[in-house]
């Protein structure tokens, strides 16, 4: 499948994408990941987003294209991909649409993960996320705890609150959130394929999802 999966940071796409790649091979591709990746690895991609990513500002369009241009292009991409954190803002959307032109892949849908903000904010605000690049596990303190406090239990390396994960970041990025990427609702709402979902189980979602597409 090749969809977009569009919501608020801690509207759960991660978890649903996550899901959806057992169900057909399809691969995950969050910006997010692969942002914290670099950061990690210190490369002049990371350096660049660093400070962005910190204050829970948006990376510039350019950077993002320029990782998502490579990255369509790998060969786990034929099997199908989820996107996961992009686009995130219209011009995103708009050179998206351009690659695909561009890459003739043809997209299945566009689901939109609604969620309240209040769940969101509790949600994020007791994530933490295992901090090897490779790994990047997702736990949460109330609902999901890592068996031994602090340790990630897939790869065994620190579980940490994200520096973009504290009430004041949380609440920049749900505000730039608004303003920037809910307005891409109304854009794949005129460009047809796209569902609105609200669903506070990702279970749930990705059910729709499967029901829609017949999988
Ligand atoms: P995420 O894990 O998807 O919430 O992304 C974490 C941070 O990475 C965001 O707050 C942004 O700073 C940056 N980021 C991820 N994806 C994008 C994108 N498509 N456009 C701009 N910035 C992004």
């Amino acid at each position: 499948m090749k969809l977009i999966l569009l919501g608020a940071p801690g509207a759960g796409k991660g978890t649903v994408a996550k899901l959806l790649t057992a169900i057909d091979g399809s691969v995950q591709i969050s910006t997010g990941d692969i942002l914290r990746g670099a950061v990690q690895a210190g490369t002049d991609l990371g350096k660049e987003a660093e400070g962005y990513m910190n204050r829970g500002d948006l990376v510039p369009d350019e950077l993002i294209m320029g990782i998502m241009e490579k990255r369509l292009q790998e060969p786990d991409c034929e099997k199908g991909f989820l996107l996961d954190g992009f686009p995130r803002t219209i011009p995103q959307a708009e050179a998206l649409q351009e690659l695909l032109k561009k890459l003739d892949i043809d997209l299945d849908m566009v689901v939109n993960i609604d969620v309240p903000r209040d769940v969101i904010f509790d949600r994020l605000c007791t994530r933490r996320t295992c901090e090897n690049p490779e790994c990047q596990a997702i736990y949460n303190v109330k609902s999901n705890p890592p068996k031994k406090e602090g340790i990630c239990d897939k790869c065994g390396s620190p579980v940490i609150q994200r520096a973009d994960e504290t009430e004041k970041a949380i609440g920049h990025r749900l505000d730039v959130y608004n303003e920037k990427t809910a307005p891409l609702v109304g854009f794949y709402e005129k460009e047809g394929k796209f569902h609105n979902i609200t669903g506070i189980s990702s279970d749930i979602v990705v059910a729709a999802i499967q029901k829609e597409l017949r999988l």
